[in-house]
């Protein structure tokens, strides 16, 4: 049996299509192998948002010839969308797939004996095609692809170039899915894609156009209907797109958990304009004002980007000040770095790099102190976790609804179900300990350090 093995960089999308991609292998007679272990085949899904995406690429090419030098590598993803050629030029790659070829991987296999390394790639324009896939590796959660591409101008974003238009599943589609996944006993599902709050927009078969179908708020009202015990979590949503409607179903909902990760990018204005964002910092203290008035427990992330041309130190404060008012509980922190073909690359004002970091050091170390207070207002709180079925040191590990991470005693019966746990005290690396656990001598020295 010819053996495939997976390396997947990037989001939460990639690592669901790769699911699918190793499923089409599986239908052929190959079997998947762990990426450590020799193959015939490697694929290797890149990312194209990553800073150093080319090293990582070449890297990786290097990891799976070391282990087996005959394995064919063949590179997908946005990476090889944008840059194939580029690609070609890593020693050791034999095949390079674009975005519309990835999911027809079989029929390009023949190419592997030819002598000379090929790219297969089309015009990104013409991705209209929607390929629906779900992670699958963990057994309580899963990721599933609802949507990909994005019809938004973010000037600092290549993702719609490697990715092409928004796009989405149908909303049958989507519930089969769902229905297919909890079948398997599956607990979580994370609604993945690109613009997961424009989902909607489906192909017109034969013609290469595509028509909204439905929206988020509707596909949400049915999978409420579903009558088994099981969570939804939205992987993000931009704050234009999260209506009053949505926030009410959540707070009302047996399914939706009570967790939003909404990008703001900038607290200021005037970067939010040259960004090309949506949307007003107004809008967005609002959208938080108003998940926390229905729920007051519910865990905000937000995504911010510091060191955007023309951010000086005045705007940044106007960020600092802004996340410091927010009542959010995380942030993920990027800085800014060019990116070719993006109207961001020709803006003038550019941020010197160590100031980029500092201000990512800056924001970082305000996200540890909000994600600590966040959890420590959760102590004593009861809340429902659903565990995971690893070991470690004599403990399991799971999250809550509200997204904080838990650990107790290891109990093999409660593996992969939903229980209900007071929350009592610190852990060790800032995980919170469920009733039933021993608390750890460490417990005092994460919370000093986090102080
Ligand atoms: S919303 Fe903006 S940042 Fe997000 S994928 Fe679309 S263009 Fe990129």
């Amino acid at each position: 049996m010819r053996k495939v093995s997976f390396y997947t960089l990037g989001c939460k999308l990639n690592f669901a299509e790769t699911s699918s991609i190793a499923k089409i292998f599986q239908s052929q007679q190959f079997l998947v192998v762990d990426f450590e272990e020799p193959s015939d085949i490697c694929v290797i899904n890149t990312c194209s948002v990553t800073e150093n995406a080319d090293k990582e690429c070449k890297s990786i090419v290097k990891r799976a010839l070391q282990k087996n030098p005959n394995c064919k590598v063949i590179v997908i993803g946005c990476y090889a969308q944008l840059k194939p050629q580029e690609i070609l030029n890593i020693q050791g790659v034999k095949l390079v797939l674009g975005t519309n070829e990835k999911f027809k991987i079989i029929d390009y296999l023949k190419y592997l004996d030819d002598e000379e390394s090929k790219a297969f790639y089309s015009d990104i324009e013409n991705a209209y095609h929607f390929n629906a896939s779900f992670s699958l590796g963990e057994r309580t959660r899963t990721f599933l692809k609802i949507q990909d591409g994005c019809d938004y101008t973010c000037s600092y974003c290549t993702i719609p170039l490697a990715r092409g238009e928004s796009r989405s599943d149908t909303l049958e589609g989507i519930l089969k899915n769902v229905h297919q996944i909890l079948e398997k006993g599956i607990k979580e599902i994370v609604l993945t894609g690109v613009n997961v709050g424009d989902v909607g927009f489906t192909e017109i078969p034969e013609q290469g156009r595509k028509k909204r179908s439905f929206t988020l708020l509707q596909l949400l009202e049915e999978v409420e209907k579903i009558d088994t015990e099981f969570r939804l979590r939205i992987s993000s949503i931009e704050p234009n797109l999260l209506s009053d409607e949505i926030i009410e179903l959540s707070a009302n909902s047996r399914h939706i958990m009570p967790h939003f990760h909404i990008p703001l990018q900038s607290g200021s204005n005037t970067i939010l304009a040259k960004m090309q964002r949506r949307y007003k910092r107004e809008l967005y203290a609002q959208r938080v004002e108003k998940i926390k008035s229905l729920m007051p427990d519910a865990c905000i992330g937000v995504d911010v980007i510091v060191g955007f041309p023309g951010e000086t130190d005045e705007l940044f404060n106007e960020t600092l000040e802004f996340l410091k008012g927010l009542d959010v509980s995380y942030f993920h922190v990027f800085t800014y770095s060019e990116r070719k073909n993006t109207l961001a690359e020709q803006l003038s004002d550019k941020v010197p790099m160590h100031i980029r970091k500092e201000r990512n050091a800056i924001l970082r170390q305000l996200s540890q102190k909000k994600q600590h207070y966040f959890y420590q207002q959760n102590i004593g709180k009861t809340r429902k976790v659903l565990w995971e079925d690893t070991e470690k040191n004599g403990m399991m590990y799971g999250w809550t609804d509200n997204y904080i991470r838990v650990s107790r005693t290891y109990n093999e019966n409660w593996c992969g179900k939903i229980s209900e746990v007071r929350l009592v005290g610190w852990g060790e690396n800032g995980i919170i300990l469920g009733e039933d656990s021993i608390a750890s001598p460490d417990s005092m020295k994460v919370l000093n350090e986090i102080n």
